[in-house]
């Protein structure tokens, strides 16, 4: 296959493990339990693996990756396979000593998400007492190592007022990126959805507030806006395009082109357990079914946004319209769009259905 695009990442689903119980988690429902997951030496070949296919970048994620004892032992085997390597972690967990761990195994990066600045209604919303202090002590120590720190800040309707104060947090931490990060509705966040989805008076305050910081902060802080769909009009690119940047593996070892394609029905995820890395990459039936722009029906097809956003996300398709092969919803262009429209603007409930195992 000539055109066969390089991968560039490595997301690393290390575990589904996790103290906190966030209501918008993107890990499945049904959460990998502990004696599924891949062994230490497999998760070094697969490392290894990534390393030869071209990929540059590791995430090593979760669930929580600090509950595995052996995360030092992973970051370094990536690190000496030429991987620069990322943590993303809720930081409970992050204590002095395993953070020396990681930096003597060669961690480059870590990537802290956080629910807020007020103590309370974010560990509340985290289900988990204690977790935001853990997060800025854990957030110091890293900036004071001289390691580069991501904050990445989950935002829904029960936060939003915050903004301005989750910007001044990350600028007083030291932090080099900021993520204003709207929930993503996969996972955990569907069931959660009424009870998180920002009014589009909230969504368009918050666009004004990264703009203004982001002119404020130029030079000294990063800040990202990662949309949420609902408000859009037409779809972001997922995970880059299906099978075009990104191989996702989950605590059991399938190997996916996004974190929630297992969703995805009648499909078959190879398992790394029983093939390399690079024959799933471009041979698997899962990674070329969405691949490129062939699969497209109308209107993506000849669209001239065809290779930009590559249609959009399946897994959204799925969850909203109960077909992975339809045009993406969010796209103002989709017969389906007034549906998305209805789902933003649903009435709102104040309870939330916290992740945990056993779902
Ligand atoms: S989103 Fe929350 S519950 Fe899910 S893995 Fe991250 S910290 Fe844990
Ligand atoms: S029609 Fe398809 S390719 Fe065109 S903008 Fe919409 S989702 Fe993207």
């Amino acid at each position: 296959m000539t055109d066969l695009p390089v991968p560039i990442g490595l997301l690393a689903e290390l575990t589904h493990r996790c103290p906190l119980g966030c209501p918008y988690c993107s890990n499945p429902i049904e959460l990998t339990r502990t004696n599924a997951e891949l062994d230490t030496k497999t998760w070094i070949n697969v490392l290894n693996e990534a390393a030869s296919l071209g990929i540059m970048h590791v995430h090593l994620s979760g669930g929580e990756p600090l509950v595995r004892p052996d995360l030092a032992e992973l970051t370094n085997a990536a690190h000496l396979a030429g991987l620069y390597t990322n943590l993303i972690t809720s930081a409970v967990g992050l204590t002095v000593q395993r953070f020396s761990e990681l930096r003597a195994a060669g961690l480059d990066h870590v990537q802290i998400s956080i629910q807020g600045v007020d103590p309370a209604r974010a560990d509340s919303v985290a289900h988990f007492k204690g977790g935001t202090r853990a997060k800025l002590d854990a957030a110091k120590r890293i900036v004071e190592a001289g390691m580069a720190l991501t904050i990445n800040a989950v935002m829904h309707r029960n936060n939003m007022d915050e903004l301005p104060a989750i910007i001044g947090l990350a600028e007083n931490l030291g932090a080099g990126r900021l993520e204003v990060a709207h929930v993503q509705y996969h996972g955990w966040a569907i069931p959660n959805r009424a009870a998180l989805m920002p009014t589009r008076e909230q969504f368009l305050e918050a666009e004004q507030i990264v703009i203004e910081a982001r002119a404020r902060f130029e030079g000294t802080l990063v800040i990202d806006h990662v949309m949420p769909d609902y408000f859009a009009e037409r779809p972001k690119a997922c995970m880059g395009g299906w099978g075009r940047q990104v191989i996702v593996v989950t605590p059991d070892g399938r190997a996916l082109p996004c974190h929630a394609a297992a969703t995805l029905p009648g499909m078959i995820f190879d398992n790394v357990r029983k093939k390399p890395l690079a024959d799933i990459w471009g041979h698997s039936e899962a990674f070329n079914r969405f691949r490129g722009t062939q699969w497209m029906p109308k209107p993506c097809n000849g669209c001239e946004r065809a290779e930009i956003d590559w249609g959009g996300c399946r897994c959204q398709a799925l969850s909203i319209l109960g077909d992975a092969t339809a045009t993406d919803p969010a796209c103002a262009l989709s017969p389906n769009h007034a549906r998305m429209k209805e789902l933003a603007s649903a009435s709102a409930t104040n309870t939330y259905r916290f992740r945990r195992i056993g779902g």
